[in-house]
């Protein structure tokens, strides 16, 4: 903990709580109409933010623009006091060792069973053997999957497999957790159980971003929820509600 305050005086970033800012972003692809057209987003360190639109809204696009997947056709992207407009391109790994995502499909590695699912991402960042060996149970207990480390993701439940996907993402303690639809493939139960932990994993001090489109999550839970429609930011409420289409 105190290494990453360290980090972020260096950037001259201590002092600021905004986390996520997009300024007069946009994003065309190569074929068809722009994807996102000037989006203005503050996101506040420590908020619960849910993302909602139409399918081909731009909701991904926005998801992918904030991990540096791609690089914005114009406007401004800073994340965590990364300028993701200017990043040199050996820095994006150290950038994204701060961010968990999570996605709709959860894309874990199908021959490896729970533990290994969830070591990996700590291998990756050369953390010591004897550390991974601390940290992968305890954050299995945390996502309620203590007893499941040895199964394989095809003898788990979609829900189960997400778990295991959380876990993986929140391993390396990110400073914010982007979810891309991560109950698209669950049931009603398990998806509030999902949104449940999501929420949890906030309280306890993560920046939390939930793409989504379970309308009826989404009004019982009563966080802030931005609307996307055709690339735009239409509305972006505190405590709001899944705005129906009205046409
Ligand atoms: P959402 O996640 O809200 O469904 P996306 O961000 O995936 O929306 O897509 C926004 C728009 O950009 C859609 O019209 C989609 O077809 C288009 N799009 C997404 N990815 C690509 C791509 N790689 N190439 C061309 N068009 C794309
Ligand atoms: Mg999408």
């Amino acid at each position: 903990m105190a290494r990453e305050v360290r980090g972020r005086r260096r950037r001259g970033y201590a002092g600021s709580d905004e986390i996520i800012t997009m300024k007069n972003v946009s994003k065309a692809y190569a074929t068809g109409a722009p994807a996102l057209k000037g989006v203005d987003l503050h996101i506040k360190r420590g908020e619960f933010v849910f993302i909602v639109g139409d399918s081909g809204s731009g909701k991904s696009t926005m998801i992918k623009l904030l991990l540096r997947e791609l690089v914005p056709s114009s406007g401004d992207i800073n994340v965590m006091g990364y300028d993701l407009t200017r990043i040199k391109h050996r820095k994006i790994p150290k950038f994204r060792r701060n961010l968990g995502i999570v996605f709709q499909d959860f894309r874990l590695l199908k021959d490896r069973n729970v533990y290994e699912n969830v070591a990996f991402a700590q291998r990756i960042i050369q953390m010591p053997s004897k550390d991974i060996k601390r940290n992968v149970p305890s954050i299995l207990a945390t996502v309620g999957l203590a007893g499941k480390y040895k199964a394989k993701p095809r003898q788990l439940s979609g829900g189960e497999q997400q778990r295991v996907a959380i876990a993986r993402a929140l391993v390396n303690r990110p400073t914010i957790l982007l979810a891309d639809e991560p109950t698209g493939n669950l049931d009603p139960k398990n998806s509030w159980e999902i949104m449940k932990l999501l929420e949890q994993i906030n309280e306890n001090g993560t920046t939390v971003l939930v793409v989504t489109h379970n309308r009826e999550i989404v009004n019982a839970m009563q966080k802030r929820v931005v609307t996307m429609k055709k690339g735009v930011i239409v509305s972006d409420e505190e405590k709001g509600g899944y705005i129906d289409d009205e046409d």
